[in-house]
């Protein structure tokens, strides 16, 4: 199976991603986590989108097409993949069908969470990532904890810097002008699957899974 999880920062994509990967046995590639590894490992690539991701602007078009078109082509990805965050331009989703095409999938399914734009605000609001893993944490679930229930790490939990309140109004305003028309061009190959995202986690995920069902 191939998938796009489309929707707003903060929408739960990553959170669903991880549940449909383990369900589905096919990696969950989130273009956010490969970025913030080059930001850590200090890689070329790394260097570049460092400041562009802490203003919550868009890493350039061709550095997203060359990433994930070295990500998609590894062996893992034989039986499928699951996108979190990528295509998120037009630009990106055109160069993604091309790619697609070449390697003879055409079977791309694109799922579109949605949610109330205060309900996505109090979201990211009350997440918390992991500095070491990367991974994210309702608030909520972590309160009285000082080891990251990932990886372990002692006291690693923070408030990513593009998860701030400043930042979050310009990653929405991208999303509104630049990634929400991916989901047009998506829709109009009839390739789009809406689920609403309201709800708990557990929810969420039965409607996503009744949805590829009944697609299917
Ligand atoms: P995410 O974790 O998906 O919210 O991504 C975090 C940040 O990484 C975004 O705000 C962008 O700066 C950058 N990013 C991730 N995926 C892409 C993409 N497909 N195109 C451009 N920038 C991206």
């Amino acid at each position: 199976m191939h998938i796009i999880l489309f929707g707003s920062p903060g929408v739960g994509k990553g959170t669903q991603a991880k549940l449909l990967s383990t369900k589905l046995g096919i990696p969950h590639i989130s273009t956010g986590d490969i970025l913030r590894q080059a930001v850590k490992e200090q890689t070329a690539i790394g260097k570049k989108a460092n400041e562009i991701m802490s203003r919550g602007d868009l890493v350039p078009d061709d550095v997203m097409i060359e990433i994930i078109k070295e990500r998609i082509g590894k062996s893992d990805c034989g039986k499928g993949f699951i996108l979190d965050g990528y295509p998120r331009s037009d630009i990106q989703a055109i160069a993604f069908d091309k790619l697609l095409n070449q390697l003879g999938i055409n079977n791309i399914i694109l799922i579109n969470i949605t949610a109330k734009e205060d309900e996505i605000i109090k979201r990211i609001n009350n997440r918390r990532a992991c500095k070491v893993c990367g991974h994210i944490f309702i608030l909520e679930d972590i309160k009285n904890l000082t080891k990251c229930p990932n990886c372990s790490a002692e006291k690693s939990f923070y408030l990513r810097d593009d998860d701030t309140k400043g930042v979050i109004k310009n990653r929405l305003k991208v999303f509104n002008l630049t990634t929400k028309p991916v989901f047009e061009h998506y829709k109009k190959q009839g390739k789009v699957i809406s689920v609403n995202g309201m709800g708990t986690v557990e929810e969420v995920n039965r409607k996503i899974i009744s949805a590829l069902d009944s697609r299917s």
